[in-house]
């Protein structure tokens, strides 16, 4: 009978179900410490313009380098960190960490570049993030402007209310917003035209199979007409092959990310790279010339 059944049932999920509590636990136990002991750091990855082939910014991904196991890519620990609520902590600690690398730019005497750092929603939801940005951008003395802020498009529809006013107010400091993994969501075009946002990045799963797919073709080419009509900027995320490169550039998006250029960098690593020569030849730059 049913009442049968559902005890089967129990007795087959529990032990998973109490794998997963116990390794979430054991994960929380091991992130807060992580944070008291400095085992997270940051690595960037160039975002270069498909007309020039020069760096336009940089995404700071999140790494770490758990004891014993090696670096771990945000897959294997964001989750839990964003159920327990120890994204904030940690989110500040990017936040801080990307205005590192701003100012390790600014030494360089070079043309600095704006670094984006990934949010997540927890980060939306506490009514003190935009001052208290405010006021880490000011002790750091970093102008907002190189500091831009990704929001994913599901984020936004999961409280389009909230995160406008959210965006408004840290337009208004100076700070830039991009919409990530845009196509994955479930935006309107209404929607997207009252955000105060400066770039939208086109998810990978339109990339991956661009070269012979006809319909992430056309997604991508609508996607970025849409974009620039609304004064937008375009980032192709994922660009893994030349092809893939010379579609978006032929479809007119600006922006590219991917593997072709480089993978994230350690921070040194990105100090030193100078762009993509294959894309700075073809406009008469001089290819490895330094980006100014
Ligand atoms: P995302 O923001 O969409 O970042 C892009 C992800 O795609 C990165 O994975 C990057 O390494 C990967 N990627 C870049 N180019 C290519 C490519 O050509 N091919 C392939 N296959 N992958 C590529 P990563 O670093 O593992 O980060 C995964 C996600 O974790 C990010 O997706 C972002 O949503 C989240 N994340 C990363 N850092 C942070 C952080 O500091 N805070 C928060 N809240 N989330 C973060
Ligand atoms: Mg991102
Ligand atoms: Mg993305
Ligand atoms: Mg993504």
């Amino acid at each position: 009978d049913s009442k049968r059944a559902g005890k089967l049932q129990l007795s087959f999920y529990n032990p998973v179900m109490q794998e997963q509590a116990l390794h979430s636990v054991r994960l929380e136990k091991e992130l807060r410490l992580a944070l008291e002991q400095q085992q997270f750091f940051l690595v960037y990855q160039p975002v270069v313009s498909l007309t020039n082939g020069r760096v336009e910014k940089f995404e700071a991904l999140l790494r770490w380098h758990q004891p014993g196991q090696g670096v771990q890519s945000p897959g294997h620990f964001i989750a839990v960190a964003e159920l327990t609520g120890l994204i904030v902590p940690i989110g500040y600690w990017v936040i801080e960490a990307a205005c590192g690398f701003v100012q390790r730019q600014m030494q360089t005497g070079r043309t600095v570049k704006p670094v984006a750092v990934n949010l997540s929603v927890c980060q939306l939801r506490e009514a003190s993030f935009a001052e208290k940005v405010q006021a880490l951008l000011a002790r750091l003395k970093v102008p907002p402007e190189l500091l831009e802020l990704e929001i994913t498009e599901s984020m936004l529809m999961e409280n389009v209310d909230l995160a406008m006013v959210l965006i408004e107010n840290l337009k208004r400091l100076g700070i830039r917003i991009s919409i990530d993994d845009f196509g994955t969501g479930y935006s309107s075009l209404s929607q997207l035209r009252q955000l105060p946002v400066n770039a939208l990045k086109i998810d990978r799963s339109f990339i991956r199979e661009l070269e012979t797919s006809p319909v992430d073709q056309q997604m991508v080419e609508a996607i970025t007409a849409m974009v620039h009509k609304l004064g937008l900027r375009v980032v192709a995320e994922g660009i893994e092959t030349e092809q893939q490169m010379w579609l978006l550039r032929d479809i007119g998006c600006d922006h590219g990310q991917g593997f072709l250029f480089a993978r994230p960098l350690a921070l040194e690593q990105a100090l030193q790279y100078r762009g993509h020569d294959a894309l700075r030849a073809i406009t008469g730059a001089r290819p490895g010339h330094p980006c100014g």
